[in-house]
């Protein structure tokens, strides 16, 4: 069963599904045969769709020292172009799981493309979390420029910056005393994830780091989205090794299981969902 509530210490963490959905294999990994993944079936059947890479496009709210924090605002209500008019869900997701837009106090993005942006703006062109400040990573603003002037999804960020709640930042910065931003670069110059540590509990909300739970061991498989693979690679080694020795429960915006921790099962490190 997929667990969609957790608590780390004192800080409560709620996985959002924006929308669930089944891609071309080739469209996420084109560098990589699916024969290759197929030694992974077994252990990540929900990874496998019919013939295709079944993922999910996630989110995540997290609530620290009276702060509702949102990780990400998914891919938007659509109709999403490139995938045959499909409609994301977060705001209703969101609500059926307790949280209101209103409530939202902080947004940080993991990083800027278009599958993590989509819900910043109502179609009216305001936030869709009106009290909310925006935290961007200052590496994605600069590489993606003029890319945020056009994709549909991404262009939604450009608003924040006249409307006078965007942050940008770099490094890692206390988001609460809980909650800290951490670099975690490759994927995207600027991606970052988020570290939780409350009351000797850890966790990191680790947007795409990676995209298939397999990636806990063959870290040298990458996306075709990561943007330079060998830092993308060189990331994983260092931030898997480090979930692994803590214990750290480790929540990915792409893998069918919301929460997980990295363990040593027969010799080979494994993603095991909660
Ligand atoms: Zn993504």
């Amino acid at each position: 069963m997929t667990v969609p509530r957790i608590t780390v210490g004192n800080v409560e963490i709620i996985a959002l599904v924006d929308m669930p959905m089944e891609l071309p294999w080739e469209i996420i990994f084109g560098s990589i045969p699916l024969s290759e993944f197929e030694a992974y079936r077994e252990l990540y059947p929900k990874s496998f769709g019919s013939g295709r890479f079944a993922t999910q496009c996630g989110a995540y709210v997290l609530r620290s020292q009276g702060q509702t924090v949102l990780c990400d605002t998914g891919i938007g209500a659509g109709p999403i172009r490139f995938l045959g008019g499909a409609c994301g869900r977060l705001l209703d997701d969101m609500r059926d799981k307790g949280v209101q837009p209103a409530d939202v106090d902080i947004v940080v993005f993991t990083h800027l493309h278009g599958d993590h942006v989509g819900w910043t703006l109502s179609p009216e062109q305001v936030p869709n979390f009106p009290k909310a400040r925006f935290l961007v990573p200052q590496a994605d603003w600069d590489y993606f420029g003029k890319m945020l002037e056009t994709n549909q999804q991404m262009r939604q960020v450009l608003p924040l910056e006249q409307l006078g709640v965007l942050d940008l930042f770099s490094g890692e910065r206390a988001i609460t005393e809980e909650i800290t931003t951490y670099p975690t670069p490759g994927h995207t110059p600027g991606h970052t994830s988020l570290l939780v540590s409350s009351n000797g509990e850890k966790a990191i909300v680790t947007g795409d780091l990676a995209h298939h739970p397999a990636q806990v061991e063959r870290m040298d498989w990458c996306s075709s989205f990561d943007t330079d693979a060998r830092t993308a690679a060189s990331t994983r080694q260092q931030v898997f090794a480090q979930m692994q020795a803590d214990g750290m429960i480790a929540a990915f915006c792409h893998f069918p299981e919301p929460f997980g921790k990295l363990i040593r099962l027969e010799g080979k490190r494994i993603f095991q969902a909660l």
